[in-house]
């Protein structure tokens, strides 16, 4: 059952072979043996889950059933789910029980889903490795020495070591891929304003962006037609028709089923100088796989990025500056931590403040609220801007030339803990590959493509696939045709039974 697909699943289900009582049981029991040592959820309510099963059991008898109803998913902790702890990964949050419900939730709810829990994540998803959690850090399920990847690295931990078939992640630079490719996942990262962000803590507004985090393709598709969709509490949500993002996905394979297809390979991943930075393993099983995409029938052409290596710089100035607006309401008085002691009012603040955020979290605020400040507003805030609108012109140029472009998701696997947590410029150049896709508004995901480091410990290695706006059905199915010729996806970690 722990490896079956959602499909399976729900299927499953619809024939009554097991009701999302013994579904939700089975995982809740996974939770409380193996959580202790991967620390993927933060709150696990069995109370709660096991009454949204039971109701779902009922839709289900009763003919109204969906494909999700009775299915068990693991939440991020960054999305507000009424009278359940919501926490961002902060001691600032660690006592706060939302009163309602993200969209995101209520759209689950509607379905019929079940909430297995709150998943752990980097402090109001700054990081990139769940080390910044006032939680304590996330192991990495095939290999407990090592980080899963951030800020999203609860779910995709929970997700790699089946303590849940499936969940939600956030991505403002990353935290959907970059977890996904450390942890031998497949996520999606939609278009900007695809997903309603409404209920999901703000960090950076103009670009988080909530999306699935599960093993295939197919599962990620089941689960976006219901995230997605208008809301018109969210002033950037998007009116669009929706769609069914897994239309392409049941056409029959045949020989050559992505013939047609350009995939652009961007100089400023795959030239001489460029791949040097990028582990030589994770670059050799990227070419393994371009070459499959290529047996599949897909053209490769060059296309040029020019200006991505001004996108990292560009979002550790947008995003801190936005971070730093949207946690002034973190003041001690409406919800969250208050310091104990203070003296008047200002003094509640600070202390509240200081006690209540994380090292990163105050770096970004005072990034955030230096480069926003007068005098230096237009020297950075504004200049980058200028660098966004560039990197979004590159990328419309490129697309003229291709269909999806394509490349690493993270320059390494996931590495040890406590490797980069004292050097922040390095773990921030982690995102180097998925940032820029952020900062464009674009949809982007990872997949599986391989392992490294021996067959003792291997690591997985997420491939990159970044597509126009509004092209995730596309990006599915291009991932899909990978998923239907190789199993990298379902490979799963040893020793967690
Ligand atoms: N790692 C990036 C950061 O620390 C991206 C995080 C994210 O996408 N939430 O900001």
């Amino acid at each position: 059952m722990i490896n079956a697909s959602l499909k399976e699943l729900s299927q499953a289900l619809a024939d009554k072979k097991i009701s999302s009582v013994e579904l939700t049981q089975l995982y809740l029991d996974r939770i409380a043996r193996h959580n202790p040592a991967i620390n993927a959820y933060i709150t696990v309510n069995g109370e709660r889950s096991l009454a949204q099963a039971r109701a779902a059991d009922a839709r289900r008898a009763a003919g109204d059933g969906g494909p999700l109803t009775g299915i068990p998913l693991a939440q991020k902790d960054i999305f507000c789910a009424q009278g359940w702890r919501t926490t961002c990964g902060s001691h600032m949050l660690a006592n706060f029980v939302s009163p309602y419900d993200a969209t995101v939730i209520q759209k689950f709810d509607a379905a019929g889903a079940v909430n297995l829990g709150k998943t752990n994540m980097d402090e109001f998803a700054m990081g990139s490795s769940n080390e910044t959690s006032w939680f304590g850090p996330v192991k990495n399920p095939w290999d407990q020495e090592r980080v899963p990847g951030g800020s999203s690295g609860g779910s995709a931990a929970a997700v790699a070591a089946r303590l849940a078939p499936a969940a939600t992640g956030t991505d403002t630079g990353g935290s959907i891929r970059q977890p996904a490719a450390l942890c031998n996942l497949t996520g999606l990262k939609p278009t900007y304003g695809v997903v309603s962000r409404w209920g999901m803590i703000a960090f950076a507004s103009s670009l988080d962006q909530a999306g699935p985090m599960a093993r295939s393709a197919e599962d990620c598709a089941l689960l976006l037609n219901t995230m997605a969709g208008f809301d018109p509490k969210d002033s950037t949500s998007l009116e669009r028709t929706p769609e069914d993002y897994g239309r392409l996905l049941d056409a029959p394979a045949g020989a050559k089923p992505l013939a047609g297809l350009k995939i652009g390979l961007p100089k400023e991943f795959f030239g001489a100088e460029e791949q040097a930075g990028c582990d030589t393993e994770v670059m050799a099983t990227i070419q393994a796989a371009i070459a499959t995409y290529r047996e599949l029938g897909a053209e490769t052409v060059e296309v040029s990025l020019p200006s991505m290596k001004l996108a990292v710089p560009a979002y550790y100035v947008i995003a801190p500056a936005e971070a730093s607006s949207n946690l002034s309401r973190f003041d001690g008085v409406r919800y969250g931590y208050r310091a104990p002691e203070y003296g008047d009012l200002n003094d509640m603040y600070c202390k509240s403040r200081a006690q209540g955020f994380g090292e990163e979290v105050k770096r970004r605020i005072l990034i955030g609220t230096y480069v926003l400040s007068h005098g230096y507003y237009d020297a950075y805030y504004l200049q980058a801007q200028r660098i966004r609108r560039l990197i979004a012109d590159d990328f419309a140029a490129a697309y003229a030339q291709c269909d999806v472009i394509l490349g690493p998701t993270s320059p390494t696997p996931a590495f040890k803990l406590g490797a980069k947590s004292g050097d922040p410029v390095q773990m921030y150049l982690s995102d180097i590959y998925t940032i820029a896709v952020n900062l464009a508004g674009l949809p982007g995901m990872s997949l599986p493509c391989g392992f490294v480091g021996g067959a003792d410990k291997p690591l997985p290695v997420g491939l990159q696939l970044i597509g126009n706006y509004f092209d995730e059905a596309r990006l599915l199915n291009v991932a899909h045709r990978y998923q239907q010729a190789t199993d990298w996806h379902q490979r799963q970690p040893a020793g967690l039974e």
